[in-house]
């Protein structure tokens, strides 16, 4: 059976970095276990995080040896952040400290059962400072299992500015057994603040090549190779998206009528049906993907509450309810505004390779391109356009997925792309 960081595709570096720390920290619960009087002080971990936890009653190890409290994990979307947070959150609890992948404490982890590891999946468009609270709170107690009290964060960027303010405290102060794992795009100030990103140990993922993608799509998932390799391209180094490629016949279909786009816009009134159809396509992809979680939630919170009821006090009781309904739709539609932002900046990737093609190919760049299948209309549109048109081109787009990640409504910066796609 491969270990847990088996599928950290085309990582090396970072994996070797993840191997030593769970090593050490694998030490220092050792060093614990055998209370030592040689070095009362050190608590064996890096000094990145030492010096609000000394004095806990463990042994040192090598201070080199890399273990500390807080960790961020930054790449580009897709490059397996939290596939890698995950794997060392599964190492730092297996039974051997290497991240086996057959104890029970890797492969609890690695299932997201275990009682020690949490993982905070914003499924809404920011973390909010009473979910961090809890969080933080939880996150002090002992480790039921003897080892760490691990909490990954996925999307650290998405913290509202007093979520980021809970947790930096708790990574100021950590528990002697609390290990916070943060994911975020980058290291700049604007996705995760300069106060928390000083007191964490950086570590960074590239985006993986589309040989390394490509294998473990067929090692892992049984695809074959010719596919693999057409989705690896496809998917731009993004690991999860050429999964879904190879295998999800539906998602192929999305791709395609997103890269007929270019060969649609013949006029302003097709650039703006252009833009209709991808939005209400994004929208319905959004819907689909949530659809199945809400129907479930909303199930669950009216057995709990006990609709329907019609004894004593059930009047009270629905008042009550109603006010816990209109929370349970809020975060509903927090989330689709997500999946929606998502589904659409997926599309836009896509549009963007396309673009990108056609300018490598304008410039005789030998570069191969993103995407197989759509070369041949990349190139005439290099021919008509030349470098510069394509380049103006892909900007648009680029520009486009700034805009809406900066929360202009996604219909006017699509239909402004649109348009600035069919003049060039
Ligand atoms: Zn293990």
């Amino acid at each position: 059976m491969p270990d847990v960081f088996a599928d950290l595709v085309g990582q090396d570096e970072a994996v070797d970095t993840l191997r030593r720390a769970a090593a050490a920290a694998s030490a220092v619960l050792r060093a614990a276990a055998v209370p030592s009087t040689t070095d009362a002080a050190g608590d064996g971990f890096d000094a990145l995080a030492e010096e609000s936890d000394g004095g806990q009653p463990t042994a040192a190890v090598d201070a080199g040896a890399g273990m500390t409290h807080a960790w961020i994990f930054t790449g580009p979307p897709g490059s397996g952040r939290s596939v890698a947070a995950r794997a060392f959150a599964a190492a730092l609890q297996c039974a051997y400290g290497t991240g086996c992948g057959e104890c029970p404490g890797c492969h609890t982890t690695m299932t997201g059962t275990h009682a020690d590891v949490r993982m905070v999946v914003p499924e809404g468009l920011s973390i909010g400072v009473n979910e961090m609270r809890a969080l933080v709170l939880r996150a002090a107690s002992t480790p039921s299992g003897g080892r760490w009290q691990v909490v990954v964060i996925e999307d650290a960027d998405r913290l509202t500015e007093a979520a980021g303010n809970a947790l930096l405290k708790a990574i100021e102060e950590p528990p002697p057994r609390t290990v916070f794992l943060l994911c975020a795009p980058s290291t700049h100030p604007d996705d995760i603040s300069v106060t928390i990103r000083s007191r964490c140990r950086v570590v960074p993922l590239g985006q993986p090549a589309p040989e390394a993608v490509a294998e473990v799509l067929v090692r892992r998932d049984g695809v074959a190779p010719d596919v693999a390799r057409w989705a690896a391209a496809a998917a731009q180094g993004h690991v999860g998206r050429a999964r879904r490629l190879a295998r999800d016949p539906e998602a192929r279909k999305r791709r395609e009528a997103v890269l007929a786009v270019p060969r649609r816009l013949t006029g302003v009134g097709a650039a703006f049906d252009a833009a209709s159809a991808l939005i209400e396509a994004a929208e319905a992809e959004a819907e689909a993907s949530v659809a199945e979680a809400d129907a479930a939630e909303r199930a669950a919170l009216e057995t709990a509450l006990g609709a329907g009821g019609t004894g004593r006090g059930a009047a009270g009781a629905m008042r009550g309810a109603a006010g816990q309904l209109k929370d349970l739709e809020k975060r509903q539609r927090s989330r689709a505004t997500r999946a929606q932002r998502d589904a659409l900046d997926r599309a836009l990737v896509d549009l963007a390779g396309f673009y990108r093609d056609a300018l490598t190919m304008a410039l005789r760049a030998p570069v191969a391109p993103v995407h197989t299948d759509t070369a041949a209309l990349a190139g005439a549109g290099a021919q008509k356009w030349d470098a510069e048109g394509a380049l103006r081109r892909l900007e648009a787009v680029l520009e486009c997925r700034a805009a809406i990640e900066a929360n202009v409504k996604p219909r006017i910066a699509v239909e402004a792309m649109m348009l600035s796609l069919w003049k060039g």
